[in-house]
């Protein structure tokens, strides 16, 4: 060892009483006590700790805490649920009584609580025991909310930064690289220190990969109903048809098959805040059912030009021609509408007994049923006609009349 650091080694001469004797010093002895690096890194990352308390530590606000502490900070935690085991697995401190939390003075306190109990719980929150210059932020899945109770119910001295992590527990399991981060910095006292925590607090999820979108609330609620609720809205509708795996699943079932499991994982509690405190979600909703309803009538209007082409076949050559009525219209009985199939002027009252069929939900069902069956002649009712068969039986196709 010595011998290595043979260049290093400096050497003194002391001349005490009595004879003079060399002093070695190596460069590593002398290095120790002026371990200026060692210890200005310590002094940054020490300066660049936050102190962070979470409100509500359910799902969400333990998978925030685990990235905080991992990341150096200090996470205080406190919920309605005395969550003690879980924080001390992450290395998070626990309070169950709401004044200790905030006479810990934490720089930053995140409001993770479910959307609907957002406003009972920071009516609860000793917010007087706070620092009075702390950062408050939300993350909520909604954002006019938060944002208008926060400006509405927080002293003023209080700094305010609305978020929505675009992620959560499954979707952010591991890497957040690329995953979106939306914010707004509602109110932040003009002091450079307010500024520099603010900086501090959104330099954690830079840090974490996360793709920073500074947005209003107001523009987050209107992108988020048509993307968030309807992604939620059209999971849970799957997750209600017990979709299950199957042999020869493709890649694009397997992505439903997935959207209905991270949609599971959701309680019922966020979904339906989702809903009832976005504005735009009603609207979304609605646009959804339409477009499922645009879908079915492309499938069922082919089936209506099926079904009218057998409800009413090419006359037969030797048939009587329909009896016109005073109006000019043809007559309702059952040869005078298979005989206008053929003629371009009686179009009105074939649209209108075809409409009345289309009309029954049953009908249109049991057609699809006669044609996924096709021409084996299994379809019950079915009549052969020609070699082929009708898909409607004659009692159908009078009573469509
Ligand atoms: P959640 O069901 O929306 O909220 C659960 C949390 O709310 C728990 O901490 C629970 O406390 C608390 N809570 C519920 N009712 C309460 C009440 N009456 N009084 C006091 N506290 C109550 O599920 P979450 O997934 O953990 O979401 C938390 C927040 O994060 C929500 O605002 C959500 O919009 C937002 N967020 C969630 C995700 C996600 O992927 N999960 C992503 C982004 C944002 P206890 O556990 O103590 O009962």
């Amino acid at each position: 060892m010595r011998a290595g650091l043979a260049g290093l080694v400096g050497e003194a001469q002391f001349k005490g009483v009595g004879r003079a004797r060399n002093v070695q010093v190596l460069a590593l002895d002398a290095a120790q006590p002026f371990d200026f690096e060692h210890r200005m890194q310590h002094k940054i990352s020490k300066d660049k700790q936050l102190t962070i308390g979470i409100v509500g530590f359910g799902t969400f606000g333990q998978f925030l805490a685990k990235r905080f502490v991992q990341a150096g900070h200090r996470v205080l935690a406190t919920s309605r649920t005395p969550y003690f085991s879980e924080a001390a697995a992450i290395g998070a401190e626990y309070f169950e009584d709401a004044d200790d939390f905030c006479e810990e003075h934490p720089d930053v306190v995140i409001l993770a609580s479910s959307i609907l109990s957002t406003e009972p719980v920071l009516r609860h929150l000793p917010l007087t025991r706070l620092k009075r210059s702390t950062l408050i932020v939300d993350v909520l899945s909604v954002k006019v909310f938060p944002k208008q109770l926060l400006l509405s119910r927080l002293p003023p001295e209080l700094d305010i930064l609305c978020t929505h992590p675009m992620f959560g527990p499954d979707s952010g399991k591991g890497s957040w690289e690329g995953l979106n981060f939306m914010y707004e910095a509602v109110r932040v006292g003009k002091d450079p220190r307010r500024q520099q925590r603010l900086e501090l607090f959104l330099d954690f999820w830079r840090s974490q990969g996360c793709r920073m979108v500074e947005m209003t609330c107001e523009e987050h609620d209107r992108q988020a109903a048509s993307t968030q609720f309807v992604t939620h809205t059209v999971g849970r509708m799957l997750g209600a048809m017990d979709l299950a795996s199957t042999d020869i699943n493709t890649k694009g079932y397997e992505n439903l098959l997935q959207l209905v499991n991270n949609t599971k994982n959701d309680s019922f509690e966020l979904y339906y805040g989702l809903f009832l405190y976005n504005t735009n979600a009603t609207d979304e909703l609605e646009r959804l059912e339409k477009a499922f309803d645009v879908v079915k009538k492309q499938l069922f209007g082919r089936l209506h030009d099926i079904a009218r082409k057998q409800l009413f076949p090419a006359p037969v050559p030797n048939e009587q021609p329909p009896r016109q009525q005073a109006n000019g219209g043809s007559s309702s009985s059952s040869s005078s509408v298979r005989s206008a199939s053929s003629s371009s002027s009686s179009m009105s009252s074939l649209d209108s007994a075809a409409a009345a069929v289309n009309g029954a939900a049953s009908a249109a069902v049991s057609l699809a049923n006669c044609v996924a069956k096709g021409k084996a002649g299994a379809a019950p009712g079915a009549a052969a006609v020609g070699g082929d068969f009708t898909l409607v039986d004659k009692e159908r196709a009078k009573g469509a009349q």
